[in-house]
């Protein structure tokens, strides 16, 4: 089963009156929608009496959660101090992963820094290892993602280089980012499918199926990434209708978490409105 929900709370479910990311469990639920990706893009604050209560209500109304690590992470690092702080964060979002029962961390993998490319992204698959070796827990997956900006790192094939050959790691494929870094390349079903294929060829048919994904349609520039948007815009995509048939095609069992601007839990719920419909017409 493809699961669809919201990366955090979207405004319409503080404006509905409810205060407290358990909540929203029920909430989903009651939506139509089975997934939550936990933000802790700032730092991971969750005290264990939270991250607890959080995974008993998700557990509860059948949530599949899913962490999102801090921003500050640089895997690629080569600084001593930097280092150890990036560690310090995987293992928080590790251990309030754990506390929630959440089975994924989504995580950049951070900058070159100066440095190439390919130097970059090797120490960032020894940091990853090192790191998965420590804590030596297969039930946390971690899934490193496909980046918006052109200089981050995490295009691609450096997603797919990072998650081959080890089951501790999944990609976060994140079509709107990789949209916005190749300046609008996703734009029919056969764009989606190329993907897939890469993926299948770099890390296998079945774990690509179960693969992570991020989906909402980005305003990108030169640069890349710009704005995260709605699934109102119809200048810059990508479409999810475009990926659909892909996932039909390859029996794909993705978590799949809705980024757009404000709406994420409207629009994972569109997305989930338009799979069905594909399939039933199938039938
Ligand atoms: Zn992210």
């Amino acid at each position: 089963m493809i699961r669809f929900g919201p990366a955090g709370n979207e405004p319409s479910f503080y404006e509905q009156g409810y205060k407290n990311t358990f909540e929203a469990m029920k909430w989903l639920q009651d939506m139509g929608l089975n997934a939550y990706e936990y933000q802790s893009g700032r730092g991971v604050n969750i005290g264990e009496q939270a991250a607890l209560k959080i995974g008993e209500h998700a557990k509860k109304h059948d949530i599949a959660l899913s962490l999102h690590a801090p921003y500050f992470i640089n895997m690629a690092t080569k600084e001593p101090d930097k280092v150890q702080s990036s560690l310090m964060h995987m293992h928080k979002s590790y251990i309030a992963a754990k506390q929630m029962g959440a089975t994924r961390v989504c995580v950049h993998t951070g900058s070159p820094m100066g440095d190439t490319r390919e130097n970059a992204i090797k120490r960032a698959h020894i940091f990853l290892k090192n790191f998965l070796d420590d804590i030596d827990d297969q039930s946390v997956i971690f899934c490193p993602e496909l980046m918006g900006k052109v200089n981050q790192l995490g295009n691609l094939e450096e997603v797919i280089y990072l998650c081959a050959n080890d089951e501790r790691i999944l990609p976060t494929i994140d079509f709107g980012h990789l949209n916005a870094r190749t300046h609008g390349t996703l734009k029919t079903p056969e764009d989606f499918e190329r993907v897939v294929l890469k993926l299948i060829n770099g890390i296998g048919l079945e774990r690509t199926r179960i693969m992570h994904v991020h989906f909402s349609q980005i305003e990108y520039t030169q640069g890349g990434e710009k704005k995260h948007l709605t699934f109102e815009d119809d200048k810059y995509g990508p479409y999810f209708q475009d990926l659909i048939p892909v996932l039909y095609k390859y029996d794909m069992k993705p978590v799949i978490i809705c980024e757009s601007d404000n709406t994420m839990a409207t629009d994972a719920l569109k997305s989930k409105i338009m799979y069905e419909q594909y399939m039933k017409k199938d039938l």
